[in-house]
Formats: C-alpha cells, sequence, structure tokens
C-alpha cells in the first residue's frame, strides 16, 4: 500500500483509516523518497521531525485514481467492517495536495463511512482549498496561538503566512462549510497553557466558531525537545477558558485494530511513518497478526530496520528510519 495506512486509533475520530494525499512513498515521488514530510509549517511539536520539503505550492504528488483503486481493495476486506472514519492524514499538510478535493469526492462516492481531514488550515485563505473541503464531514484545522508571536513560535511557517490571514481564511470556511469544524489546539507546558495565551486563544476561537474544540497533547516525540505536554492544571486551565467558546473535548486514547495489510512489520512501518507509536503501541499492534510477546514484538520490528527508537519523557517511542 502507497497511499493507505491503518485502520489507525485516533484520539479523535476512533478507528480511522488513513489517507496520505502528499504520500513521499509512491512510485511517482522517487526523488522526494528521503523526505518524511511535504509541509508549509515546521511546527516545534511535529511528531515527523522537523521540515525539510518546506514548500507552499499546492501540487499534484500521485494520480488520485492509484490511491482509488488501493482504497476499493482495502474496504473490499474484513476490516473495512470496524473503520469510524475515512481520515486524510499523513506525511505533511494534505491541503498542499491540489488533488484532494477530487480525492474526497472520489471517496464519499466509493463509501458511506465518513470523511474527516486532518490539516494545519493555513490554505484557507484559498478558495480553491475551501471549496476542496466542502464534501468532507468533518474538517479538523489546527489553531494552537491567539497571536503572530506565538503562532510563529509554535507553528513556525514559511515566511509567506500571518495569522490575520489564517484566521480570516478559517471564518471564510466556517461561513459555507456545513460539516463539522473540529479544531485542534495542542496544548504545551510553558507555551501556551498560561491564563493569557489561552484567553487569546479563546478569542481568535470565537472568531472562527468551531462546532467543537480538541486539546491534544505533544505525547510523541516532537521536533524540538523543549516541547513538554501541559500538566492536568494546563489542561483544567484550557478546558475552563476554552469551553466558553464551544464544547472542549480532550479525547482518551482508543485500541489498535487489524488493518488490511497481512504482513504486520509492514503494517507497523506503514502506521509510525505517518504515527510513532511507542513501545506498547507497537506491541498491542503488533500482537493483531499474532504476535503475542511483547519483547518479541519489539525485537522482531527493531530487527527488521523498519523503525528507529526514540526516548521521550522515559518511555520508547518508534518512527520511521
Ligand atoms: S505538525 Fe502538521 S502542520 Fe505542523 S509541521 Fe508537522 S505536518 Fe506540518
Amino acid at each position: 500500500m502507497n497511499y493507505i495506512f491503518g485502520p489507525v486509533p485516533s484520539r479523535r475520530l476512533g478507528l480511522s483509516l488513513g489517507i496520505d494525499p502528499t504520500a513521499v512513498s509512491g512510485p511517482f515521488n522517487d526523488d522526494r523518497r528521503a523526505d518524511s514530510k511535504v509541509c508549509n509549517w515546521n511546527c516545534a511539536y511535529c511528531q515527523l521531525g522537523r521540515t525539510r520539503c518546506f514548500t507552499t505550492a499546492r501540487a499534484s504528488y500521485y494520480p488520485p485514481e492509484a490511491m482509488l483503486e488501493e482504497l476499493r481493495e482495502t474496504l473490499a476486506t474484513d476490516s473495512a467492517r470496524n473503520i469510524d472514519w475515512i481520515t486524510f492524514v499523513g506525511s505533511g499538510e494534505p491541503t498542499l495536495s491540489s488533488d484532494l478535493g477530487t480525492m474526497i469526492r472520489g471517496v464519499k462516492s466509493m463509501t458511506d463511512i465518513p470523511v474527516a481531514v486532518l490539516t494545519n488550515g493555513s490554505l484557507f485563505s484559498d478558495i480553491r482549498v475551501r471549496e476542496d473541503l466542502m464534501s468532507a464531514d468533518a474538517v479538523l484545522p489546527t489553531l494552537d496561538a491567539g497571536t503572530e508571536e506565538l503562532y510563529r513560535r509554535i507553528n513556525r511557517p514559511h515566511p509567506n503566512y500571518n495569522f490575520e490571514r489564517i484566521i480570516r481564511g478559517m471564518i471564510a470556511f466556517r461561513a459555507r462549510y456545513s460539516g463539522k469544524l473540529w479544531i485542534e489546539c495542542m496544548l504545551i507546558a510553558g507555551v501556551n497553557d498560561d491564563e493569557a495565551s489561552l484567553h487569546d486563544i479563546a478569542a481568535a476561537m470565537k472568531r472562527v466558531a468551531p462546532d467543537e474544540i480538541h486539546l491534544v497533547l505533544p505525547d510523541r516525540p516532537p521536533a524540538e525537545p523543549w516541547v513538554k505536554p501541559a500538566d492536568e492544571d494546563g489542561i483544567l486551565r484550557a478546558r475552563t477558558i476554552l469551553g466558553g467558546v464551544a464544547r472542549t473535548v480532550y479525547p482518551a486514547e482508543v485500541e489498535f485494530e487489524r488493518g488490511a495489510i497481512q504482513d504486520p512489520l509492514e503494517a507497523a512501518a506503514a502506521i509510525i511513518a505517518r504515527h510513532p507509536m511507542s513501545n506498547e503501541e507497537l506491541a498491542r499492534s503488533l500482537s493483531l497478526w499474532g504476535v503475542s510477546d511483547t519483547e518479541t514484538a519489539i525485537r522482531m520490528f527493531a530487527e527488521s530496520g523498519r523503525g528507529i527508537s526514540v526516548e521521550r519523557h522515559g518511555k520508547t517511542f518508534w518512527r520511521a528510519p
């Protein structure tokens, strides 16, 4: 599988089958194979590491029919019965694919499973991007800051972007979009979890008027070591202050389920390329393919060379080499 991965347990969407619209592993991207992601931001908390392929231009990364064919095969397997969402997410910013609208409409014509798009929201000022997203059932943009200064510190965007333009883009999208608009806010200790920063974020959120605000923590290895998850106090503060704007959700973890890929190591490698996993998550994932003891599961994966381990808060995580 080049473009489809999972299903992956998502904190916000239950069991989610992933589609990577900017996949760099496809046969049409040989020259980009070395890059782990394609993005117009370089978030300090990014679980895919620092942005090396920094771009603002939308492009076609592979023919949409190739992905739709993979999806058709996946949906024909037993594992498709349990999928809650089909989610556009992956190795970078999905709206950088100029085929996103075609892909979403193609998926909608193939299945009744709802479609979500995880995006940083930076391109909503482009009417073509807003149109592309209209057929999705849920759109989940990011808003981690309420000021230009904090936006630059956390999301470290391409110099072409500015905070006000992004908020205006989100407002324009909200004005026409009838699906679910759930904004994600990453809470970083000592950076955006203090009262003043949260009030700034609440003011920006109020202008956009999302249906829900999803609080998330940088609990996977971030691009920068100074990024730490907010503690209980910070989460409570955020729930209180942002709760005045919209229903504020702090999602719990969900369990892994076996996907369509038959080889356990291949399945795990496809997931960690987009979503790094802890030792426990990796073992739980591999157990779905019959690998029952944790030690064996981890050893098998380490020996396969399909992932590298990194330490974070006393925990071991696996990410793509
Ligand atoms: S977190 Fe998302 S938006 Fe930020 S750098 Fe990583 S891929 Fe890009």
